[in-house]
């Protein structure tokens, strides 16, 4: 008798510290209600910076979600697996893309060794968007002039024109004024080049015709400088210029731990992100903030159909 007294403690005693008690499962569902809203801002951003190519969002089996590309073909928002940030970085799905917030109006030092927002990229998406091969973007490539020379660029979700724009607003007088022409600027050092990043095997924004190196120096990129001389030269770098170019969906790898200053990419979901997410205030609906027109209304009401 006195044995089973002392297992039914037991028993009890187990449940209260093994169970969920009612304070861990009201956090749990809170949660869940953060994981579902920032799935959905998530989704919203890639239908806004993609408008062309996202036709939809779906949930699957398991409530698996997914982006519906307009060639018919799923990509995987979250896989659900714990991964460390060089894991991402080699198999990112699209939360891990949008994971880390890029640091818009950021005016201090280099990021921490692993905050490389926008440095993470899935390569789905590229293809889909930019092309599948060498050929395939090669076609999508156009001749954007400025700065003295003609530079090869994608396209395709508006990544040319982009850049047409920053370079025309990067020419106005008082930006070069401001801006120590040449020293930073000029000669771009290249666009598309169909190459791998060095020492990783995965294919560099350079390949798909979205990326741009301005003009170099030996202390821009991360295997050439320590974090002392790159973030002397971070600091230094004319702030219109990465302004100009954040302001036409380019991010700038100045801003990663894995610092490249003289390289900006043409990263529309990134840039959405960052100014209407980029914060951790309390909203009254999950897309409070995003300036709402005609498409970005059907864009709402997809994800609320689909995602349910
Ligand atoms: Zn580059």
């Amino acid at each position: 008798m006195k044995r089973l007294v002392y297992a039914i403690i037991a028993l009890i005693l187990t449940n209260n510290i093994c169970g969920a008690t009612p304070m861990e499962a009201k956090e749990e569902t809170n949660n869940n209600a953060a994981y579902e809203i920032t799935m959905k801002q998530d989704i919203l951003v890639f239908m806004m910076a993609y408008p062309e190519y996202v036709v939809n969002a779906q949930k699957g089996e398991g409530g698996k979600v997914y982006l519906i590309m307009k060639s018919g073909k799923k990509i995987l928002y979250d896989d659900m697996k714990k991964k460390s940030q060089d894991e991402k970085f080699y198999n990112a799905d699209l939360q891990d893309v949008l994971e880390q917030v890029y640091p818009l109006n950021h005016d201090g030092g280099l990021m921490d060794i692993n905050y490389d927002p926008g440095r993470v990229r899935n390569y789905q998406l590229l293809n889909e968007v930019y092309g599948y091969s060498n050929e395939g973007i090669s076609k999508n490539l156009v001749n954007v002039s400025g700065g003295g020379g003609n530079h090869r660029f994608n396209k395709n979700n508006g990544a040319a024109d982009s850049l047409k724009k920053a370079l025309k607003e990067l020419a106005a007088k008082d930006v070069q004024k401001s801006t120590a022409q040449g020293d930073y600027l000029f000669p771009i050092n290249g666009t598309f080049n169909y190459r791998q990043i060095s020492g990783t095997g995965l294919l560099s924004p350079h390949a798909y015709g979205i990326a741009l190196d301005l003009s170099s120096n030996s202390k821009d990129y991360w295997k050439w400088a320590n974090r002392q001389e790159g973030e002397k030269r971070m600091k230094a770098y004319p702030k219109a210029t990465v302004n100009i170019f954040e302001n036409n969906n380019f991010v700038w790898g100045g801003k990663w731990g894995h610092f490249d200053i003289l390289h900006f990419e043409y990263r529309p979901e990134i840039i959405i992100k960052a100014k209407y997410f980029g914060d951790n205030k309390e909203r009254k609906v999950w897309y409070e903030g995003v300036p709402i027109d005609e498409n970005i209304k059907g864009y709402i009401n997809n994800i609320e159909n689909s995602l349910k």
